[in-house]
């Protein structure tokens, strides 16, 4: 058999411990006995990244803006704990941080649904595609304890001079305040990276705030949201045949409920914090969960939204068998060689994306499945297959 070939790179981030091992072990059997795989390969693994000063993070981020499209491996973010333990020069940042500022993206996760692994929402049938706005509000925010009786104002002094004063609360005793902001470059490419993405999978759009109470605030948030889709995208929506649609947050959690999925649901950073992990825990498990960074400039990272699984990790290096979940490392493969080929016009690499999801799903479907699933699986006489197994079952159907 020939294989398909590629004619630009995706770059190609490794990343740690057990995801890093399933990486190689989808490249080896999933992957490369099909495709003569076309990478620009950057180690993120937390040694390299701390032999290179985090020079790597950045690099392969610029690599991204070049070819358009990464796929992500899972990545240590350090703690005091991995400083010691890899015994680091310095506390590096979060890879995904440092690449989201660069490339100034919005994140899209999206359930990946299986028959059964049956979400806890009977009505679910499609998934739900949360995008979280991932700057500012309340993860920006100053805060203060009020110590006694006494004023809160909001001051804005303007590079003129220019004032502008507003009364927060007149206290008569202690309690809190907090200020936050956003900045209408981040809002404006946030609503450009939720336009395109719905246009790119073809699926409704709907954003939610709480403009009836935050007039300024969140209206500023719908206001942006509603000029830049009139001006830019209803048309390019029509011809799609979706729809854009705007409600308050509580009606939207309301109609989340009671839907049967099938949209992308765009949330304020807070909302989306909060909503992205109560929909991926109604879908059934993190490790069926994918995600990807679409920056406004039309690149894609493509990623799992799971981490490294540190104790698998830990049971693997002790040469005990593990059970680890490799289907959203898998579908980060597939979204990038999709994307590749859209871009490309690589039908075949598009077909090979297909064709690699539906062998995944096909083998969970007929009872191959790894230990986490099992564990709340409704089929019956399932099999549970060590991290390698699972794979090998998938190359085989694929
Ligand atoms: P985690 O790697 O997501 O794992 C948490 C637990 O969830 C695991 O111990 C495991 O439960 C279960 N799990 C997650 N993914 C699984 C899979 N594919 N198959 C089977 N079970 C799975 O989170 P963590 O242990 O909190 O973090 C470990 C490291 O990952 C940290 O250093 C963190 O910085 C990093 N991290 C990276 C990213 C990223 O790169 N995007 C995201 C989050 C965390 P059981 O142990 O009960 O089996
Ligand atoms: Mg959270």
């Amino acid at each position: 058999m020939e294989k398909i070939k590629m004619a630009t790179p995706i770059v190609e981030m490794d990343g740690d411990e057990m995801t890093r091992i399933l990486w190689k072990m989808i490249k080896e059997h999933l992957l490369e006995p099909f495709i003569e795989l076309n990478t620009e390969y950057y180690d993120l693994g937390l040694e390299h990244r701390n032999e290179t000063n985090d020079q790597v993070t950045v690099d392969s981020a610029n690599a991204t803006k070049k070819y358009k499209v990464a796929v992500k491996c899972a990545t240590i973010t350090p703690n005091a704990a991995r400083v010691e333990e890899y015994n680091l020069k310095e506390m590096w940042k979060s890879p995904n941080g440092t690449i989201r500022a660069l490339l100034d993206g919005t994140v899209f996760r999206a359930p990946i649904v299986v028959k059964g692994i049956d979400p806890c929402v009977r009505n679910w049938k499609k998934p739900i595609t949360i995008a979280r706005h991932a700057y500012g509000d309340v993860y920006k925010n100053t805060e203060m304890k009020v110590p006694k009786a006494g004023k809160v104002e909001l001051v804005y002094t303007a590079e003129d001079g220019q004032e502008i004063r507003e009364l927060v609360h007149t206290f008569d005793g202690p309690g809190v305040a907090q200020g936050m902001h956003n900045v209408d470059r981040s809002i404006e490419s946030f609503a450009r990276s939720c336009f395109n993405y719905a246009l790119d999978i073809k699926q409704d759009l709907w954003f939610a705030t709480k403009d009836t109470i935050s007039k300024k605030y969140d209206h500023t948030f719908k206001d942006i949201f509603q000029d830049i889709f009139d001006a830019e995208y209803a048309e390019k929506f029509e011809k799609a045949g979706i729809v854009y649609f705007y409600t308050l947050i509580d009606d939207a959690v309301a109609r989340v409920m009671k839907s049967e999925g099938g949209y992308i649901w765009a949330c304020k950073n807070y909302d989306g914090d909060v909503m992205s992990d109560m929909v991926s825990s109604a879908f059934g498990s993190l490790a069926m969960m994918t995600s990807v960074l679409v920056s406004p400039d039309g690149y894609y990272e493509y990623e799992a939204a799971h981490g490294t699984v540190q104790r698998h990790y830990y049971k693997h290096l002790k040469g005990e068998e593990t059970s680890t979940n490799s289907v959203a490392t898998i579908f980060a493969w597939t979204g990038a060689l999709r994307k590749r080929g859209e871009l490309d016009g690589n039908e075949a690499l598009m077909e090979f994306a297909d064709r690699l999801e539906k062998a995944t799903v096909d083998t969970i479907e007929a009872g191959e499945m790894t230990k986490d699933l099992a564990l709340i699986t409704t089929l019956k006489d399932v099999t549970v297959l060590n991290s390698e197994d699972f794979i090998r079952a998938i190359a085989r159907r694929l």
